[in-house]
């Protein structure tokens, strides 16, 4: 990668970094995803944009399309789970991208241990449960 990267003419290069924005809503317009609650490397962000969006169908359906209701229903109730979410992903980047060799050394050493890879999953998966969604179907529209 080293010598292609003196060759390449459309390199493209940026920081690890996340805005939080508060609240996640105004007026008629709400954010999900990596746009309210982005938690940039390792913070889980995929499983947060799709409880997000799960979320915020679902209290506006609850709410039979009221958004001045729905918007803050949504914030309150995903609110805790993406900050949390937010904080572990703050350790992991810096554990994913090191900055130094020897970070990375030791990085790739750690991946390469069965009871390293077994916590990690652990970990993850304790955190991704953290949430009780409710179930919204009662409020489906049925043509
Ligand atoms: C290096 C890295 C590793 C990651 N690893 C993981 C992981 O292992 N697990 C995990 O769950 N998450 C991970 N994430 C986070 C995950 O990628 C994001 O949380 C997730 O992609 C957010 O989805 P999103 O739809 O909210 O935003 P995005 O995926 O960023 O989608 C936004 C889209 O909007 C488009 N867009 C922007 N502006 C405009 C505009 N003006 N008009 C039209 N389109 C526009 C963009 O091009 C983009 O396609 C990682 C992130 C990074 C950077």
């Amino acid at each position: 990668m080293l010598p292609a990267l003196e060759q390449a003419d459309d390199l493209y290069f940026d920081q690890i970094c996340r805005v939080d924005i508060k609240p996640w809503s105004r007026g008629r317009v709400a954010l999900v995803g990596d746009a309210a609650c982005g938690a940039t490397i390792g913070g889980m962000g995929t499983g947060t944009g799709l409880v997000a969006a799960y979320t915020l169908a679902g209290e506006l359906a609850a709410a039979g399309g009221d958004h001045t209701v729905a918007f803050p229903r949504y914030e309150a109730r995903l609110g805790s789970f993406a900050r949390r979410a937010q904080r572990g992903g703050a350790g992991t980047g810096r554990f994913l991208a090191p900055r130094t060799a020897r970070g990375l050394a030791i990085r790739n050493w750690l991946h390469n241990q069965g009871w390293f890879r077994t916590l990690t999953y652990k970990i993850a998966g304790e955190r991704s449960a953290g949430i009780d969604l409710p179930d919204y179907a009662r409020y489906a529209v049925r043509s």
